[in-house]
């Protein structure tokens, strides 16, 4: 079996002014350079991503964003390409959080597209991927969880998987103070793996697949400890730096 580095990324989604942003990036800087078991990647909003690069140079903190056009570039009023995020030096971008797929409608289609452009242009995409809880109480977690895989396998073609990173956050965890037992979360997490090893037993033993969903200090190294955990996607948590140092030291 593979050993999957462990990551940590922080999505601060739409919070922050420069004057929090600051404090709280040298803050997670400093904790990093005491010695993190884990890679740390910080996604801010793109209003800050060059702030967050000049703060971050010099470290070894990963840069990402939280979304990305599905165009190359042109008339997309409003819209950042990944060309864009590249030039800024990130390495990841978010992509299908279950925020743009529910409150902004965003199609397994899509996301699917805006995958394929992350990986054309060499972002590494963190494609998230999670069930609502009324499709959790149907007993559908399994098939919504693969229907949004699929979406993407097919139309990127499982190859593409190879340089990609998978966040499995249930939509009733996100935000919600609920966090998915270390063992709901890993049946999917091996649910999720299993599904790509039907096409690529490499890709699958080599993805790493993240859980997101109210991850916090003190449930972090439970979760962080199951086979096919490989680190988190963090959200409210992320904005405090002592809180989400401890998060990264759980990957140990
Ligand atoms: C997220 O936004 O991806 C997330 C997991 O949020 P939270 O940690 O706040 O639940």
């Amino acid at each position: 079996m593979t050993k999957r580095q462990v990551l940590v990324a922080a999505n601060w989604k739409m919070n922050g002014t420069l004057q929090t942003v600051r404090p709280l990036l040298k803050g997670i800087a400093a904790g990093c350079k005491e010695g993190i078991p884990a890679e740390v990647a910080i996604c801010p909003p793109f209003i800050y991503l060059a702030e967050t690069a000049t703060l971050l140079s010099g470290s070894d903190i990963s840069l990402g964003a939280q979304n990305v056009s599905e165009h190359a570039s042109g008339a997309h009023t409003g819209e950042i390409s990944a060309a864009m995020l590249k030039d800024l030096g990130c390495k990841y971008v978010i992509i299908g959080h279950s925020e743009r797929r529910h409150i902004y409608g965003e199609s397994d289609a899509a996301v699917a597209r805006k995958f394929m452009r992350a990986v054309q242009t060499g972002l590494i995409p963190i494609l998230c991927v999670g069930e609502e809880l009324s499709d959790r109480e149907a007993g559908q977690t399994e098939e919504v969880v693969a229907r949004q895989l699929d979406a993407v396998i097919q139309a990127a073609s499982i190859g593409s998987f190879s340089k990609a990173v998978i966040a499995y956050e249930p939509v009733w965890a996100i935000g919600t103070g609920r966090v998915a037992t270390q063992d709901q979360a890993q049946e999917v997490h091996a649910f999720i793996r299993l599904r790509l090893a039907r096409h690529d037993s490499g890709v699958a033993d080599r993805m790493r697949i993240l859980y997101g969903g109210s991850v916090k200090a003190a449930n972090a190294g439970d979760l962080f400890s199951m086979a096919d955990i490989d680190g988190g996607l963090i959200g409210g948590a992320s904005l405090q730096a002592e809180e989400f140092i401890e998060i990264c030291r759980a990957a140990e």
